[in-house]
């Protein structure tokens, strides 16, 4: 048995807006066995946090790791073994900003979660929808308008973040395949989305019955759906057909917001994705129908941190960037700071998170029993959330499941 012990940390976890007192968390193979003051251990390696902060590993609950170039629709269009190869890179880099688990809510199969639970190359722990479920014409339809080859129903590329499937069985099947295919949770676009070209934001995704069909089929197989939304209509429709996580909702009202609240949704702001790509997109290959789109969702996003907030409707942590934006990944901590005190803006990708992945009690905490997914952070992000920015350069300490992926002397 390998045993540690983390001396002298004070814990940030998102539950409270102040600093733990000092204390020692020991841990045995992968996993906390014991926290307090007086916890020790005659046989365990010991390092001094020294007073630093120790957090639970960070969570990211909406990301795409195989978009590997900010054009969705080139990046369905890449070979596997590109797409494989980068998205590698693209995890190596989530964990080494402090992201233990993600949750990809598009793209990611089964095989790249199982290679990075073998431990083949360092990733965060993957929570994977498979192929998200998208209608003819839809947010991930990128065919365009002159294009009416067959979307393809097997064999769809890595590089595709879904697939479309129209009509109650279709949509059924679909479901099941990626259920079959390891998916954790169902995917579904049922609003028009930026990047793809021929669907308005305004427009619907999936009749009600084709939603009911999918809350159905996801139900069966004892897990949840996850819904792409901006639309105030769009999130309303989705919250009473039983979808449980709510994307992006940048143009959500308060009644909508007390209605999921009520029935027990976590809503999953992007907002760094949209700054991203209005300031950055168009020179990374996004197109101009794409971009124009981002206006609309984007200066309603702040506005809808406070009617989320005040609905009291839980919200975990999403970034949702692409391709060559993924390095701005930790920077939605500092745009939620801006309208949310920091704990809450912390507990989105700790607690809350463990919530929306089904993993209370194992990530997002520090206790006895949770997986050893601990950061070690030289400063208070309770006064300063920049702290977790810079790709992990004030984060002196990454472990996860135990694993002690980097420890430097914090300068
Ligand atoms: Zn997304």
């Amino acid at each position: 048995m390998t045993a540690l012990l983390l001396k002298n940390a004070h814990i940030v976890d998102g539950t409270a807006s102040e600093r733990s007192d000092r204390v020692n968390v020991l841990i045995e193979n992968s996993i906390v066995r014991d926290m307090g003051k007086a916890v020790s251990s005659a046989s365990a390696n010991v390092i001094d946090v020294a007073g630093r902060t120790l957090m639970p590993g960070l969570h990211d609950c909406h990301v795409h790791v195989t978009a590997v170039v900010a054009s969705l629709g080139a990046n369905a269009k890449l070979p596997d073994s590109l797409v494989m190869a980068r998205s590698i890179a693209v995890m190596r880099d989530m964990l080494h900003r402090g992201f233990t688990t993600v949750r990809d809510v598009g793209g990611a199969d089964f095989g790249l979660k199982q290679a990075a639970s073998e431990g083949l190359f360092p990733a965060p722990r993957l929570v994977i929808s498979g192929k998200a479920l998208s209608q003819t014409g839809g947010h991930c339809d990128f065919r365009g308008r002159y294009d009416d080859t067959p979307a393809p129903r097997t064999r769809i590329p890595l590089g595709s973040l879904g697939r479309v499937c129209d009509g109650v069985p279709d949509v059924r099947r679909a479901a099941r395949e990626e259920v079959k295919a390891g998916a954790d949770f169902i995917k579904i676009m049922a609003n028009g989305g930026c990047a793809s070209p021929t669907d308005p934001i305004h427009f619907n995704g999936f009749s009600r019955e084709e939603l009911n069909a999918v809350v159905e089929e996801a139900q069966n197989a004892s897990t949840y759906v996850s819904a792409h939304l901006y639309t105030d209509e769009a999130i309303s429709r989705c919250v009473e057909a039983g979808v449980r996580s709510l994307e992006h909702c940048n143009l959500i009202k308060s009644e909508t917001a007390k209605l999921a609240a009520e029935r027990g949704c976590i809503a999953v702001p992007t907002l760094v994705t949209y700054d991203r790509l209005a300031s950055e997109g168009a020179s990374l290959g996004v197109p101009p129908n794409a971009i124009a789109k981002v206006e609309d969702v984007r200066s309603a996003g702040m506005e809808s941190l406070e009617i989320m907030e005040d609905a009291e409707l839980l919200m975990a942590y999403g970034s949702d960037l692409l391709g060559e934006m993924h390095r701005h990944q930790s920077e939605e901590f500092v745009i939620r700071g801006r309208i949310l005190p920091a704990h809450k803006v912390i507990s989105a990708a700790t607690s809350v998170a463990a919530k929306l992945l089904g993993m209370e009690g194992l990530i997002g905490t520090i206790a006895p029993g949770a997986f050893a997914d601990l950061v070690v952070v030289d400063g208070n992000p309770l006064s300063n959330l920049s702290l977790l920015t810079q790709q992990g350069a004030h984060i002196s300490l990454i472990m996860q499941g135990g694993k002690v992926i980097k420890n430097i002397t914090p300068r």
